[in-house]
């Protein structure tokens, strides 16, 4: 019988447990034996409150019980992000985790919207046409209805939570599930002749081996960038910012079903709304402000529950985040900014591919598979990083020096393509792979003010009299059902307030 192949999890921040996790559910535990070396003195980044829907299919993936675990992590429900002040100064727009009207004849329903425009037909705004931009607009909150005919169909939901809590939350479950952890913290890497990792030494003096490693050990990334030096590439000169301040504060007023990203000076400020405190804080650029100014804007009207916490980070990622025997996941991969909350959705495809790819035996590993997996995390990471560079781009905040510079800034020609397609005709290209929908960017693009001139010519086989009648039926519909929606605090006090733990 072949050894087991023993992976070895550097770091038990989100992405340390996230791996864990999946590893323990995805992986032959007689064929794999694995280990997460985590240390309670240096801590976790302590910051990730808000998620994408990917989560939930993880959790589910994982068999927990979504109850439980929003009570574990006094999670709160999340249909999208409502942007404040972006565009410009008083615009306000969310990018709902769902659709935009529905597709009469196969053709998105945003260029029957446009043509309505240009014949004058005067239709409401877009928003109007979207179950969960209106949902989340007022505050509400239920479970979507499985039966796709349903216009209560059309959007998925996320969490916001306590990362925290989230991580103990996995602890828990991984540790049960035969992932064995060791507390201690990692002081030495040693490697072989051809360059692997071959050991890590602890400050107890204790030496950890193993075949295959995953750097999970955060900004630090004490195996790709101290040992293995795998090079970075920097994107600071599209996404500046590279500061944050972050504050727990008191939760006061009606619970919001939306993360809140107001723009600022130099960047922008957050809002999140947990059951027992809202997360904020503010993300800016160190170029254009100081951490006094930041602090100033961030204390305005905040009833802080402990002192801001500055973070430093650069925008950025590591093209061969799988060099040799080891993986980088999390923050020792990349990071690209906080806005759009993508990081633990990039932790949760890259431990899923991993659990895929990863080695069968233990022994040299096969190029091939660090090259897919590399692969992979570039069209992820690249498809995010032109959908930040959007936000920032697309603004019209003239005499501000930060907005700018980003609108003035040179900006990546895939980006400039899909703006430009979108501007001519109104087509925004959907892609097999990678995150966020064309209802994603049409919620961006529209809501920074870039419309389309035109429309797809098949919106024509549809005559404008009986899509006018259409429009104005779906909104009367999204209206009388977002109406009788239970307030999102409501739901959550039914459904999975953070009580005293029950038992599993
Ligand atoms: C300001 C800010 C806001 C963010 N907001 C969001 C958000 O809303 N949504 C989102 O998806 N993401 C967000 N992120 C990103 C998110 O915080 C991370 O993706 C997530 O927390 C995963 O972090 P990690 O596990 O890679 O690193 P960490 O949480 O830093 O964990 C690193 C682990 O490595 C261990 N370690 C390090 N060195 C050693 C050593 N020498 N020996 C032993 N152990 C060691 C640490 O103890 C820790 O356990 C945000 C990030 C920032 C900076």
């Amino acid at each position: 019988m072949t050894s087991k192949l023993r992976v070895v999890i550097a770091g038990g921040g989100t992405a340390g447990w996230m791996c864990a996790a999946a590893f323990a559910r995805r992986l032959d535990r007689d064929r794999y034996d694995i280990t997460l070396i985590e240390s309670a003195d240096i801590g976790t980044v302590g910051v990730g409150e808000a998620t994408l829907p990917h989560i939930k299919t993880f959790n589910d993936m994982l068999g927990i019980d979504e109850a439980r675990f929003m009570r574990n992590c006094k999670a709160t429900f999340k249909l999208g992000i409502e942007f404040v002040d972006w565009g410009r100064k008083g615009n306000r727009y969310i990018h709902p985790f769902g659709t935009f009207g529905e597709a009469w004849r196969g053709l998105g329903f945003h260029h029957y919207w446009t043509r309505a425009r240009r014949l004058n037909q005067h239709p409401a705004p877009l928003n109007e046409y979207s179950y969960a931009v209106m949902a989340a607009q007022q505050g509400r909150f239920e479970f979507p209805n499985e039966d796709q005919k349903s216009i209560r169909s059309t959007y998925a939901y996320a969490y916001h939570f306590d990362a925290g809590l989230y991580g103990e939350f996995l602890r828990e479950w991984a540790t049960a599930r035969g992932v064995k952890r060791i507390e201690g913290r990692i002081d030495h890497v040693t490697q072989t002749a051809t360059g692997d990792i071959a050991t890590l030494t602890l400050a107890s003096g204790a030496i950890i081996s193993g075949d295959l490693f995953v750097d999970c050990s955060g900004f630090r990334a004490l195996l790709l960038d101290g040992a293995l030096n795998s090079p970075w590439e920097n994107w600071t000169h599209w996404l500046p910012c590279d500061r944050a301040l972050a504050m727990p504060v008191t939760r006061s007023g009606d619970l919001a079903s939306a993360t809140r990203s107001t723009a600022q000076a130099a960047g922008w400020t957050w809002r999140i709304p947990l059951q027992h405190r809202t997360g904020t804080g503010y993300v800016f650029s160190s170029s254009h402000i100081t951490e006094t100014e930041a602090h100033d804007t961030l204390n305005t009207n905040a009833q802080g529950l402990a002192d801001p916490r500055l973070l430093r980070f650069r925008a950025g990622r590591r093209p061969k985040a799988w060099t040799g025997n080891c993986v980088g996941i999390g923050l020792a991969s990349g990071f690209l900014e906080p806005l759009e909350s993508t990081s633990i959705y990039l932790i949760q495809v890259g431990a899923l591919s991993l659990a895929e790819l990863i080695p069968t035996t233990p022994g040299p590993t096969d190029p091939r598979l660090a090259a897919e997996f590399n692969r992979r995390s570039d069209i992820e990471y690249e498809r995010i990083r032109d959908f930040l560079i959007l936000h920032y781009h697309a603004n019209g905040r003239t005499g501000e020096a930060f907005w700018d510079d980003v609108r003035h800034m040179a900006i990546p020609d895939s980006l400039a393509h899909k703006i430009e397609l979108f501007r001519r005709r109104g087509h925004i290209p959907a892609y097999k792979d990678g995150l966020f929908s064309p209802d994603s960017w049409l919620s961006v693009l529209a809501g920074q003010d870039i419309l389309p001139g035109n429309y797809d010519r098949l919106a024509d086989a549809l005559d404008p009299d009986q899509t006018a009648r259409l429009m104005a039926d779906l909104r009367e519909r999204i209206a009388g059902q977002v109406a009788a929606m239970p307030a999102h605090g409501d739901f959550v006090s039914y459904f999975a307030e953070a009580r005293e733990e029950m038992p599993a």
